[in-house]
């Protein structure tokens, strides 16, 4: 098989071994008889799957007990409705949603829950070029608001948060985090609601992961569809209608993997080390250029530009020989991206950077 380090934003790289696995399982999972994908969800093989992935994410991210954790689909942008639907219900009419505007993603937010409810830009970096996380004490939050909504991973414009913002008293901290849970360890505690697509640091697409204080579970709208319904789908153990039954099996192969290897925290070591190295070889010289600010650039999604960037086809045809692939960046900002999620090896990320010098004739 040729060896390729996959740097894509999503569907992703997954674990090797978790891959093998999967594979030797296709046909006959531990004996059934039976692949996962034909299994029915209440089976008893399939309950068990379902138990010990909720269980080891639980135990991975230390959710509390007062936390639901819920599998669901409609992906990142199907949570963008799901949660005013959800939340609305907790907060007189006229609903204000605050929201932290540092990027694609968040703004893809502002725009959807503008559908259910008034919002309020409560701090934006646009007129920056999406380049840094705004101050909190610059922030204009709206005391009553319905809840306030971070993405503390835009998984575009290479921007993380490094700080866990803070509403005002008795306002729920929303927080997308779909392209960088479970790569640093994070208090669960301080959040209401949690969410995140599968496809990048957890499995395939179609899952889409919610994690849920208990109390917010009590304030739907009643205009939201009950398969959408968190309450539902909690009360159901993720299974009011039928749920991602392989993707969730993957989940679980890929959280089992990560305690293998020390958790989060060892995840996180990993990934400040593969950052470090990937950034060092950018800011060496002009040659390329990462425009984010240093205090809030991602761990997990890269994005960079060629300064004659006449050269980015012959950049990307190289970066393919080599077996570097998806380094493009996203069509709306050009330039490159490397995205490396928990399962890029650090031999990958080295792989680039000495591409990254050879190219730049070093
Ligand atoms: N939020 C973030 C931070 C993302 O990176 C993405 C997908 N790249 C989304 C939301 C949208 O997710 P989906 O495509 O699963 O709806």
């Amino acid at each position: 098989m040729t060896q390729v380090f996959n740097f894509s934003a999503g569907p992703a790289v997954l674990p090797k071994e978790v891959l093998q696995q999967a594979a030797s399982e296709m046909l006959d999972w531990q004996g059934s008889g039976m692949s996962v994908m034909e299994m029915s969800h209440r089976g008893p093989e399939f309950i068990s799957i379902y138990r010990q992935a909720e269980a080891d994410l639980r135990e991975l991210l230390a959710v509390p007990a007062n936390y639901r954790i819920l599998f669901m689909q409609g992906g990142g942008l199907g949570q963008n409705a799901i949660i005013p639907m959800n939340l609305l219900g907790r907060v007189r009419e006229p609903a204000v949603i605050d929201f932290v505007h540092t990027g694609s993603w968040s703004g893809k937010s502002v725009k959807e829950a503008a559908r259910y409810a008034q919002v309020n830009v409560a701090a934006s970096s646009q007129a920056g070029g999406f380049t840094s996380v705004p101050a909190q004490a610059s922030w204009q939050l709206t005391e009553g608001a319905a809840y306030l909504h971070v993405c503390t991973n835009e998984t575009i414009d290479g921007v993380e948060y490094n700080f866990v913002p803070q509403p005002p008293a008795g306002v729920p901290l929303v927080a997308d985090m779909s392209s960088h849970i479970l790569s640093r360890q994070i208090d669960v505690s301080q959040y209401g609601v949690i969410f995140a697509g599968a496809q990048k640091n957890i499995g395939p697409a179609g899952l889409t992961l919610v994690i849920v204080r208990e109390d917010l579970l009590e304030h739907a709208l009643p205009i939201c569809p009950s398969a959408f319904n968190w309450k539902n789908v909690a009360e159901h153990e993720s299974m009011f209608n039928t749920p991602p039954t392989y993707a969730i099996y993957i989940a679980g192969l890929v959280f089992a993997h990560l305690k293998a290897q020390g958790g989060v925290a060892a995840m996180e070591a990993r990934n400040i080390e593969k950052a470090r190295l990937l950034y060092e070889a950018l800011d060496r010289d002009d040659f390329y250029a990462n425009r984010v600010d240093e205090s809030c650039r991602s761990r997990m999604n890269i994005p960079f530009y060629l300064r004659d960037e006449s050269l980015n086809e012959a950049f990307l045809a190289g970066a393919k020989a080599r077996g570097l692939l998806q380094l493009k960046g996203h069509k709306s900002v050009g330039g490159m991206r490397a995205s490396i999620y928990n399962a890029m090896p650090i031999e990958g990320v080295q792989a680039l950077v000495d591409y990254l010098n050879e190219f730049a004739g070093r």
